[in-house]
């Protein structure tokens, strides 16, 4: 180190470079406290563009790159080298230049460096990651680009048993959705299939259609909420193809937000009507039961559960209608063949139809275009779970990327942003 030949020993570290097939030529510090390390590669080959052989007669060197590589002790550094070149006697004395694993060609940085930006950017965003390690913003996509496939790299998965489908909105309101397609191995790790532009039934089915068929047979269930473009798409292809078998499952999760979205709807009205009614004291009485009768019955405290019964005391619909909604939520809590589901649903259905409530009108036609759909979630009880868990990640990435970014980069980001810390920490 040039600039330290002046401190005593004490105040000297030595350690490897850690790269390998290379020697150190010299280290220098220049003036914006930037180390560059020049070093030569030990490696006496190189393949031939043309031939693929290896090849060993030196022809020089090229011109000097130089790669930004992990900071030291809070430093920049730079690894300068002059690749080495060689011709090849099969191909004319043709030169090629050789290649080294621990960095791309084509790349301003080592292999290394690139996964530390793409470390430091999962759930960040390239603003950020651009202004801490002070380099460009086509820098750090450049990295993404060159560390994550741009699409699914079907060649990881041997099996595709619980396929997830589901949707995130684009923009608020209507209209602009794109479709996430997820898969939750069997050893628990969910992974991201696919983001598509829309959730139309075409969209849909040509992914389905761009698996490869190997993975065609070891395809299960694919769980989605009810939305037709998803289930037409996958009765399509599997219809399409004789050796494949998909059941569509309707998630539980979707189903209740549903039906539970009527009681929410008759509650609004029933306290409406109620602050007219009631005088100011008996009013604050009921006041704040929107978290109380959101929740479960086994999960009220005394306190909500004293607001609630007065609540309906007031008003007797909102309390069937809760009571309805308790009952159709133990159905799908309970271990139940599907057959034996069925039943239940249709028995909760008939009363509902019989009775003055009018809040699951809606809920009740849904249930009776998707019953099969609904009863095959108790053929070993598969929900999206996963989809929901890994829902709020995705939120999370579409909101800090919102607006900057195409699907295909919106795709390397959310992959990031699930593996991330697995692949580059
Ligand atoms: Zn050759």
């Amino acid at each position: 180190m040039s600039n330290h030949q002046g401190l005593k020993s004490k105040n000297l570290i030595t350690f490897p470079l850690d790269i390998p097939e290379v020697e150190v030529i010299s280290v220098e510090i220049n003036e914006r406290g930037d180390y560059i390390v020049t070093v030569e590669s030990t490696r006496n080959s190189a393949v031939c563009h043309s031939c693929g052989r290896q090849i060993t007669k030196p022809n020089g060197c090229g011109r000097e790159i130089e790669l930004r590589h992990l900071p030291i002790l809070g430093h920049r550094l730079y690894i300068c080298l002059r690749p080495k070149r060689y011709e090849c006697s099969h191909c004319n004395g043709k030169t090629s230049t050789q290649e080294l694993d621990w960095y791309d060609p084509k790349s301003p940085h080592t292999k290394a460096y690139d996964h530390h930006l793409m470390l430091q950017l999962v759930n960040s965003t390239v603003e950020d990651v651009r202004r801490k390690e002070d380099v460009g913003y086509d820098a750090v996509e450049g990295a993404v680009d060159r560390c994550i496939h741009a699409s699914v790299n079907w060649g990881e998965f041997t099996e595709l048993k619980f396929i997830g489908i589901d949707e995130i909105a684009m923009t608020k309101g209507h209209g602009n959705f794109v479709a996430i397609i997820t898969t939750q191995q069997t050893d628990g790790h969910v992974a991201l299939l696919g983001v598509l532009v829309d959730r139309q039934k075409e969209t849909v089915r040509q992914f389905f259609e761009s698996i490869p068929s190997r993975l065609w047979q070891t395809m299960k269930k694919v769980c989605t909420d009810m939305w037709e473009g998803y289930a037409n798409a996958v009765a399509e292809f599997d219809k399409a193809h004789p050796e494949v078998s998909i059941e569509v499952v309707v998630d539980r999760f979707h189903v209740a937000k549903n039906y539970r979205e009527g009681v929410d709807h008759l509650r609004k009205q029933e306290c409406r009507r109620l602050k007219k009614e009631l005088s100011d004291v008996e009013y604050a009485e009921i006041q704040g039961v929107l978290w109380p009768i959101r929740k479960n019955g086994k999960d009220l405290t005394d306190e909500e559960l004293k607001k609630l019964n007065r609540l309906f005391v007031y008003s007797p619909d909102l309390r069937l209608a809760y009571i309805f909604r308790e009952e159709l939520t133990s159905i799908f809590e309970m271990h139940l063949t599907k057959e034996e589901a069925k039943q239940r649903l249709l028995a909760w259905r008939d009363k509902i139809s019989q009775s003055t409530i009018t809040c699951f009108n809606k809920f009740l036609i849904t249930l009776n275009n998707w019953l099969d759909k609904i009863v095959n979630y108790f053929a070993g009880r598969f929900s999206s779970g996963f989809v929901e868990g890994l829902n709020n990640k995705i939120k999370t990435t579409k909101r800090r990327c919102y607006g900057i970014l195409r699907n295909t980069t919106l795709f390397q980001r959310l992959y990031l942003d699930i593996e991330g810390y697995r692949r580059f920490a």
